[in-house]
């Protein structure tokens, strides 16, 4: 299989080097030339979530350098689980993507595309550098899927004083290999200073360079994987499809399940939440895709103000009528995300992250409008890493999952850096080796 840009201006490419570019050449998203048709059958019961994985992408690794290592990649990413658990509200069910190292579904892609890029630079004998700049949960899941990686370095810039004190604790306790760099600004600041480097040439002569951020195929890909596990599971019990409520910022994690249920798997209606940051409900109800600047919110995860797979759904739906009509997206206040989180401890007894929160306050307005089937909520985070948040309102402490409180017992470092583009080259070209 090859992969094509979205905006069709530049030449197709292999899976592997889609992987490492990241973006396409003429700044579009790489998406399949063709889609692969799966049937419910084709997967058996026993099957583990990384066989599940291995089934679905074996199409889209066809040909590429990377296909005889897909069994090994996805038993190396695919080493949590992602279970889908019933509600006490019949019909109603979670899909838990927290359990893996940091404690954010973002673990499962940043797994992936490590276990693939660290197979890519064997037998390389320059280092390369993967940029990443994080509103919090991405660096950490990157810096502790490449941690320790030979030949991989992970440079990670985030806002100083705008993320959770668990999630900087997080981005600055790998060391080795990974650098943590707090500037003195807000993320646009540290995704502008991410995308200078990216596109300065010179630098990239000496300092190689790569970035994971959430358009990376390497990422949306095994994505599909945790929707196609959970469907058939509730597939097998009841034949129905599952429909199911995603958390949303950038649509990388919905975009997958979108593309799961392009592919044939018995995935139903998919309803996307968004915090206070309004594109993408403001589009669905029928205004124009206007881009905007993010506002903070409780969710901080999904502060996204220009989704950036937004012409991945694009291309998949290229009639904005048809699309539409696929989807809802709706928004939920900071005050609806308090009273979700509230609510759900006390009528359900599930405490849940503010992330995972748009998702339930969604779906109760779904049922409340008579909305029937089975429906699971996607928790996209363990509420522990937001529990200065949660523990407020739920009026108790929220027990630490043990990867996340390994993680929090090591020391924490980070250095400081001035939002300024000539002060990032000159760090990068001071720690590289060559
Ligand atoms: C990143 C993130 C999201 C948003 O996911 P997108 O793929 O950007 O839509 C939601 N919840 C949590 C906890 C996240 O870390």
């Amino acid at each position: 299989m090859n992969f094509v840009s979205t905006r069709a201006q530049a030449p197709a490419a292999s899976l592997s080097a889609a992987i490492a570019a990241g973006l396409a050449p003429d700044g579009g998203l790489y998406v399949p030339d063709t889609l692969p048709r799966f049937s419910p059958e084709e997967f058996s019961a026993d099957e583990t979530l990384a066989e599940i994985a291995a089934r679905l992408l074996r199409p889209f690794f066809a040909g590429d350098a990377l296909a005889p290592e897909l069994d090994a990649i996805c038993r190396e990413a695919f080493d949590f689980p992602t279970p889908l658990r019933a509600l006490a509200s019949p019909g109603d069910h979670v899909l838990e993507l927290f359990h893996g190292p940091t404690a954010a579904f973002k673990d499962v892609g940043a797994r992936f595309l490590a276990a693939c890029l660290s197979r890519l630079q064997r037998g390389q004998t320059r280092e390369l550098t993967i940029l990443v700049a994080t509103s919090g949960d991405t660096g950490a899941a990157v810096a502790a899927a490449f941690h320790r990686k030979p030949h991989l370095r992970v440079v990670v810039l985030y806002p100083d004083g705008r993320v959770s004190p668990r999630q900087a604790h997080q981005l600055g306790c790998f060391g080795d290999n990974i650098l943590a760099l707090r500037v003195a600004g807000s993320f646009d600041d540290c995704q502008a200073l991410v995308k200078q480097a990216l596109a300065d040439r010179p630098l990239q002569a000496r300092v190689p360079l790569s970035s994971a951020n959430s358009i990376s195929l390497g990422r949306l890909l095994p994505q599909m994987s945790y929707y196609a596990a959970a469907a058939l599971q509730h597939w097998r019990r009841e034949h129905t499809p599952l429909h199911f409520v995603v958390p949303t910022g950038n649509l990388g994690n919905a975009f997958a399940g979108i593309l799961a249920r392009a592919c044939g798997l018995p995935i139903g209606r998919i309803a996307l939440a968004s915090n206070d940051n309004r594109v993408l409900p403001d589009f669905f109800a029928g205004g124009d895709y206007t881009p905007r600047a993010s506002r903070a919110t409780l969710a901080n995860a999904m502060d996204v103000g220009a989704p950036s797979n937004f012409e991945r759904l694009r291309w998949l739906y290229p009639d904005p009528i048809a699309l539409r009509a696929a989807f809802e997206a709706l928004a939920v206040p900071d005050e609806a995300i308090r009273a979700a989180i509230f609510e759900s401890r006390r009528r359900l007894d599930e405490t849940v992250c503010p992330h995972t929160a748009t998702a339930l306050d969604l779906l109760v307005r779904l049922r409340a409008r008579g909305e029937t089937g089975a429906w699971a909520v996607v928790a996209t985070a363990h509420p522990a890493k937001f529990e200065s948040i949660v523990e407020p309102l739920i009026g108790e402490p929220v027990p630490v999952p043990p990867a996340l409180a390994a993680l929090l017992e090591r020391p924490a470092r980070a250095e400081p850096l001035a939002a300024d583009y000539a002060a990032l080259r000159a760090r990068l070209l001071a720690a590289s080796p060559g």
